[in-house]
């Protein structure tokens, strides 16, 4: 887990309420924007937010043969300016492969010029129910409801062992997470990664769930492991831990997992 936290981090700049406090006391309460890392001998990231060149120095990436971008939204690919160096230095100039919704491939095209100008990465627009292949990780894109942004979440494969990951949802695209038909590539996962912005007692905003919504779409799903991410300052961290046990995980930066 590279980063585990929402677009405003923690602690959130200027901001004292207990949990911001408290990440700014100990370093290990700090979340950065959201990223996973999923390597053996291929290296593929799940999202590339604004903290992304911290994370692959604090965790000595130097190669990366593909990223799935969830939305285009800020957080989630400001980072994919580090494929400039990553690629000229770490990989010989071999290409990384960007994948994501088409509307994530015009805004990269544009913001990103540079690496397609100088075949640094390619951009490829991915549908949702048409899986792909990348580097040895079968990857299938499926929709989901943020805001009224086009945003994925990603089931992931390789050697028999799944993930899904769900960076930012508000709802199904049949309706709430605790009532609407499941998609398929939801079902089953060995871990399951999940958007906790919120708290249901506390203040919840619009665009993404509670740990407590999330806790029960992982259940709801069959997840052998449900692990919540995507934090903000919102959510009771006390209760959560109370919570949280072999099945259900609270996410943390340099958090590590094993298939
Ligand atoms: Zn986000
Ligand atoms: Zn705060
Ligand atoms: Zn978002």
């Amino acid at each position: 887990m590279l980063g585990s936290g929402g677009a405003y981090r923690l602690p959130q700049l200027g901001c004292h309420c207990p949990n911001c406090e408290a990440a700014r006391a100990d370093p290990r309460q700090r979340r950065g924007t959201m990223s996973l890392w999923l390597h053996d001998e291929a290296s593929i990231l799940l999202d590339a937010g604004p903290d992304l060149y911290h994370q692959l120095l604090r965790e000595g990436v130097e190669r990366i043969d593909g990223i799935f971008v969830t939305h285009q939204h800020r957080d989630h690919i400001v980072g994919l300016e580090c494929l400039e160096t990553i690629v000229r230095h770490g990989q010989q100039g071999r290409p990384v492969q960007v994948f994501g919704p088409a509307s994530l491939v015009e805004r990269a095209q544009v913001e990103f010029d540079y690496l397609l100008r100088h075949s640094l990465a390619t951009f490829t627009a991915l549908e949702p129910g048409v899986p792909c292949e990348c580097a040895g990780y079968w990857v299938m894109p499926f929709a989901v409801v943020h805001h009224a942004i086009t945003t994925y979440g990603y089931r992931v494969e390789r050697g028999g062992r799944s993930l899904v990951y769900l960076s930012d949802m508000k709802e199904l695209p049949g309706g709430p997470p605790a009532t609407a038909p499941l998609p398929q590539a939801m079902v089953g996962a060995d871990l399951f990664f999940i958007d906790s912005s919120f708290d249901a007692n506390g203040w919840v905003g619009p665009g993404h769930i509670t740990w407590q919504e999330a806790a029960a779409l992982g259940a709801r799903c069959g997840a052998k492991r449900t692990v919540l991410i995507h934090f903000s300052h919102r959510v009771g961290f006390a209760a959560l831990r109370r919570a949280t046990g072999e099945h259900l995980v609270e996410g943390y930066d340099g958090q590590r997992f094993s298939l």
